[in-house]
């Protein structure tokens, strides 16, 4: 998208009252368990008033990028953190986060979870402006015009962040460390994802609720659209921005279709009661009488344990995955990427030999997996092959941060489902519906973000502006 990357990302913020504990541990084991939204890179800061500020990030997955000595290293009783989404071509370190702006006696860092859809616009503004611009990032372009309202034309930090969101566009989820404070905020449409809990002394804003459980933290609530929270003493301040209550609310519903880990609850709903609720929408769509019923896994399995137990088809794994293969190898040839394919998963030829399967998957985006792993299926002599999928048709792209692809590579977008079940060899393609999908979310359609498949979007989309596709070996 016009040079701008998308940011499909894990954010996380820890705030300790007691300014002699370090947080820095707790936001990498956060960050840990935030891993499956992005594995490009990944980073901490933090602060302490005694021991000024302190910044570490690299590409890679967690465990790469941060030792033990670096950890330690990152002192302070508050602490954000980040872990990137891989997009194609935007792969550098420059555009790790969290961001930040360092200026001698004070500092401005940021983590963001989101995509800012006039950011082409604000940058230009503030160039012409004379800031200078080092990432492709809208963070970058968040962090500059916070500094601009906070240290140059002297608001107070919250004032300062009701002046940038006013003019915001698109989603974002941020945890902000500024003058020595730490603050989190959810853009008024609530696309992304931000929730706080309770540690001790400590509160922790995170992504998604899987990151408290792993640190043993209580949560205490998602953080509302249009809020921005901030740490002091022992106490939730919460600050309302203008705008909030007074646009649609858009939460996304790919977090449940497929991003997000099922063992998180986004917004009061569980993901993985969401994706067994899927799996049993498609068996009233799609009442197939088969002997097994397949997940692609780890996605897919909730939704066919969903559609077994509303169908009382027996659940079966057929294709195994082997969950040492990283996502960041690059295979240049098709050669490649077909072995790859074959490295990432192998199918059961006994439990699927001469059986007429259902095979459910979360999405068809693009089709290439889908073809690729339907031909490794076929190689095991299924009787019948009927594959349904848990997302309905992807026919427009994603300008909020889930970098799906561009209106060109999606196949929903340029085949209808005939046409992609020829292409695809099989015997049925059955995609859940838009009212299913809202049915089994359990959420009214009016408070989620249907962009990517029905093409109402929530704001403004600029005229030109160009939809990423996600890296995938
Ligand atoms: P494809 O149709 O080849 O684009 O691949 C679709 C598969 O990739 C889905 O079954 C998901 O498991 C996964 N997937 C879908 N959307 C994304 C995304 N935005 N980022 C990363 N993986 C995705």
């Amino acid at each position: 998208m016009q040079g701008e990357m998308e940011d499909k990302c894990g954010i996380v913020g820890i705030h300790a009252k007691d300014s002699s504990k370090d947080v820095a541990p707790l936001v990498y084991y956060c960050l840990y368990a935030l891993q499956h939204r992005g594995q490009e890179s990944a980073g901490i800061a933090s602060f302490n008033q005694e021991k000024g500020f302190k910044h570490y990030y690299g590409m890679g997955l967690i465990t790469s990028v941060f030792s033990d000595e670096e950890i330690k290293n990152l002192e302070g009783n508050m602490a954000i953190g980040h872990v990137r989404y891989s997009t194609t071509g935007q792969s550098k370190v420059e555009n790790s986060q969290p961001f930040v702006i360092d200026f001698g006696d004070s500092f401005i860092a940021m983590a963001h979870n989101g995509d800012i859809v006039n950011s082409d616009e604000l940058k230009k503004e503030l160039m012409d402006e004379g800031f200078y611009f080092r990432s492709d990032s809208d963070s970058e372009v968040i962090c500059y015009m916070l500094k601009k309202e906070h240290y140059d034309n002297k608001k107070n930090v919250l004032e300062a962040i009701e002046a940038v969101c006013k003019k915001l566009v698109g989603s974002y989820a941020l945890t902000i460390l500024i003058d020595g404070e730490l603050y989190g905020v959810r853009d008024p449409m609530g696309i992304k994802p931000l929730a706080v809990a309770k540690r001790q002394d400590k509160f922790i804003l995170a992504s998604e609720t899987v990151a408290f459980d792993v640190i043993n933290a209580e949560f205490v609530r998602d953080i509302m659209p249009g809020e921005v929270v901030h740490f002091k003493n022992d106490e939730i301040n919460s600050h309302m921005l203008e705008s909030a209550g007074k646009c649609k609310l858009s939460h996304c519903m790919f977090e449940y279709v497929y991003f997000a880990r099922p063992d998180s609850t986004i917004d009061g709903i569980n993901v993985y009661k969401t994706r067994m609720n899927i799996g049993a929408q498609l068996h009233k769509l799609y009442p197939i009488d088969a002997d097994v019923v397949i997940p692609v896994p780890d996605s897919s399995i909730p939704a066919a344990i969903g559609y077994s137990r509303a169908s009382g088809i027996p659940y079966g794994e057929g294709l195994i995955k082997n969950r040492y293969v990283g996502r960041t190898f690059i295979m240049p040839t098709q050669e490649e990427r077909e072995l790859a394919v074959r490295l990432k998963l192998n199918p059961i030829k006994d439990a699927i030999k001469g059986k007429k399967i259902i095979l459910i998957d979360d999405s068809i985006v693009r089709g290439t997996t889908s073809k690729q792993l339907l031909d490794l299926v076929k190689e095991a002599e299924p009787a019948e092959i009927h594959f349904l999928v848990g997302c309905p048709p992807v026919i427009s792209p994603c300008y909020y941060g889930v970098a799906m692809a561009t209106k060109k590579e999606l196949i929903a977008a340029n085949y209808n489902t005939e046409e992609i079940r020829e292409q695809l060899g099989i015997d049925s393609l059955g995609y859940i519906t838009i009212p299913a999908l809202v049915e089994a979310i359990g959420m009214p359609e009016e408070k989620l973000c249907l962009g990517c498949i029905n093409e109402d979007y929530p704001t403004e989309i600029p005229e030109g502006l160009e939809a990423e596709t996600y890296y995938k070996p």
